[in-house]
């Protein structure tokens, strides 16, 4: 038997029995048993998040660049969002200059350190150039 069920059982036999003060009681308590189910329901609902974010922590790798991953996986996310919000969210990269950028935050940096100086060889293969007067 539900809370419900139960507390709609002793309603009906605290009013046939026409006690009123005690169907009044019944009322309020049933009332504050209906407020902390509703609190059990969103405490499981945070703990479960929290048990989320915590397996994802376990699984995140940090690098240099300001980028995460997730272990055994090649998916690039946002450091910037995770740190900030705890939200994976994966970054668009650039293959051509090892670029990235992220599609909610806006951050963006270089994600690869030897795609981006292979990028800048092939724009300055010889280096800067300086106008010697
Ligand atoms: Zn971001």
């Amino acid at each position: 038997m539900g809370l419900y069920e139960g507390i709609k059982d002793v309603a009906k036999v605290l009013q046939q029995a026409d006690n009123i003060p005690l169907y009044q009681q019944l009322l309020d308590l049933s009332t504050q048993a209906l407020e902390l189910q509703g609190e059990v329901a969103r405490l499981k609902a945070e703990n479960a998040e929290l048990k989320r974010q915590k397996d994802i922590e376990s699984k995140i790798q940090r690098h240099d660049e300001p980028i995460v991953t997730l272990i055994d996986s090649d998916v690039i996310y946002c450091a910037h969002c995770w740190d900030n919000e705890k939200k994976l969210i994966q970054v668009s990269t650039n293959e051509w200059n090892g670029q990235f950028v992220c599609p909610h935050c806006n951050f963006n940096g270089i994600y690869s350190r030897d795609i981006n100086n292979e990028y800048l060889k092939r724009i300055a293969p010889r280096g800067p150039r300086i106008k010697i007067i």
